[in-house]
């Protein structure tokens, strides 16, 4: 589950209006007893504070784990998908044709030139079993709830019968032929994939090439020229030619950036895209007159390129080297060493000599942003980033940082499920009254064999069967209200999607943009307010 933390204005205003309440020389303030606060007074004291400007609920932030911004020394931001967003699909195709080509150039039939790019066919959080061409959604008990092979999708028997768990078949999809689709660059990969399947599969084609590659021949193969298309200048060349049509710009990201150096806390950048790349996008990003000398390096106290997460963050060998700003050259360092050697305040000196590096590992960073001689903690870094595996899951199991997701689709979805409310409603109400017939059916199951008990039990069955066929119509139609085949990001059926599931336990936080931190200053309190298990839920609104 996930909890949004509301703009409630009760909930915003209570730690920072108390002590209008309980001033300091009051002698109430030593009071500890509940039995001698008013509640109600305090609520109405509350309520007559002026509210903050409405803000649109996607420039929300929102809370799965409690987190004191106050507690924080370091904030740190990947840049692809976080800080940087990107025009969709005039971003995407660079890839798409990019890699179309490259597969013609490989021996696959021209026909692949014809392709085109169709984003809206996914979303994230899918996973892709290369072994046999299939796209899948699972829900958080990884059963499989829609599986698709190439763009057919597959009867729910074939789905049953390759995916339930059985005792026989323990698939736990962590097999290497199991793709996680955990960033938005995969959606590329996805569809790119999609249609290599139906054209391996298509009766009227006889592509020679085709029948010798297996599926996982042909994603990987796939998976090769789109990572390639990031390496060698088809993409990054044409976003440094003409950066406005593939970057978005965000006029809240500086601000934000500049909002928490300036209360003290490091601001940091760990990406995995080299410098040039990362010059001419954060370059575009922010003005020269953002910064007191123009340069957008002066927004961070430190900058990480070439980072190679996750490995950054588990591998403690990796080595440190200096970035050449001007140049680009790259030069060695003794990284946590050197920084010892150079104490007192070795991070400060060792910095002073630039604060751009690549490659490197979590215990450098850790080092470099030393505060006060006192090495940060894991607990006292918060990073932000939209890989759900690389930026939130990893760093979190493996060092214990603090994280926020960024999950751009959120906003769409956040849309659908207003536009949605009433039959959300309708379903929720449909299938508490099938628990009711379930319950009422089963007393009479329970209870003597009467002609009136079997007539009752007979009509109860009836009903049931009506209000499921109702469903199935009601929970389709709303299914495709989201995505028309894959439905909603963070719903699988009834339960929880895989990708929910991932960000509820490993994102403290998320939100659909990095910006969005604009609006939360650095002593917010991120409370969550988790729903109670079953057995002591005692709401009784029927919503
Ligand atoms: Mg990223």
């Amino acid at each position: 589950m996930y909890y949004a933390i509301t703009t409630s204005l009760l909930l915003l205003l209570i730690p920072a209006t108390s002590f209008l309440l309980t001033p300091p020389h009051s002698p109430s303030h030593t009071l500890r007893s509940t039995k001698s606060l008013d509640f109600e007074a305090i609520r109405e004291s509350v309520d007559s504070l002026p509210s903050p400007p409405p803000l649109d609920p996607t420039y929300d932030v929102f809370c799965n784990r409690e987190l004191n911004m106050n507690s924080l020394a370091a904030i740190g931001f990947d840049m692809d998908y976080t800080l940087a967003q990107y025009h969709v699909p005039e971003f995407d195709n660079l890839a798409f044709d990019g890699a179309k080509q490259k597969l013609v150039d490989m021996g696959y039939p021209e026909e692949v030139l014809k392709f085109t790019y169709e984003p809206s066919k996914w979303i994230r959080g899918l996973i892709i079993d290369i072994k046999r061409g299939n796209f899948l959604k699972i829900d958080k008990h990884k059963y499989t709830r829609v599986a698709y092979h190439g763009s057919q999708e597959m009867s729910s028997e074939a789905r049953k019968a390759l995916y339930a768990q059985t005792f026989n078949k323990k698939d736990s999809f962590g097999e290497s032929y199991y793709i996680n689709m955990d960033t938005l660059f995969q959606i590329v990969d996805a569809e790119l994939y999609s249609q290599l399947i139906d054209l391996k599969d298509s009766e009227d084609s006889e592509y020679e090439f085709l029948d010798g590659k297996t599926y996982e021949e042909m994603y990987r193969d796939a998976r090769a020229c789109v990572d390639l298309c990031h390496r060698d200048g088809v993409i990054k060349d044409e976003v440094a030619k003409n950066p406005s049509k593939y970057v978005v710009k965000d006029p809240n990201m500086v601000p934000m950036l500049k909002q928490y150096k300036e209360k003290g806390i490091k601001v940091f950048l760990v990406t995995n895209s080299l410098w040039t790349y990362t010059q001419d996008v954060m370059s575009y990003l922010v003005d020269p007159s953002d910064t007191e000398s123009g340069d957008w390096t002066d927004l961070f106290d430190l900058i990480i390129v070439g980072s190679c997460k996750p490995a950054f963050l588990v591998d403690p060998r990796r080595d440190l080297f200096r970035v050449d700003k001007q140049t680009g050259q790259l030069t060695n360092t003794d990284g946590v060493y050197e920084i010892a050697a150079l104490n007192p305040n070795g991070a400060t000196k060792f910095l002073e000599q630039g604060n751009v590096y690549q490659n490197g590992n979590f215990n450098q960073l850790a080092a470099m942003l030393d505060l006060d001689g006192k090495a940060i903690t894991g607990e006292q870094i918060l990073y932000v980033g939209d890989h759900l595996y690389s930026d939130v899951l990893r760093s979190k199991r493996t060092l214990g940082w603090r994280t926020a997701l960024i999950v751009p689709e959120l906003e769409e979805e956040m849309k659908t499920t207003e536009s949605q409310k009433d039959t959300s409603s309708t379903i929720l109400k449909l299938r508490k009254l099938r628990e009711s017939i379930s319950v009422k059916s089963n007393a009479l199951r329970l209870a003597p064999d009467t002609p009136e008990n079997s007539a009752q039990l007979e009509s109860l069955e009836t009903s049931d069967r009506q209000i499921k066929e109702a469903l199935v119509d009601i929970v389709g139609a709303h299914h495709k209200a989201y995505n028309p085949i894959w439905g909603q990001l963070f719903k699988a059926g009834y339960e929880d999607s895989r990708f929910a599931y991932y960000t509820a336990n490993y994102a403290c936080l998320y939100m659909t943009k990095a910006s969005n931190l604009r609006f939360v200053s650095d002593q917010r309190a991120f409370r969550t307010f988790n729903t109670p298990p079953p057995h002591a839920n005692t709401n009784t609104d029927e919503q």
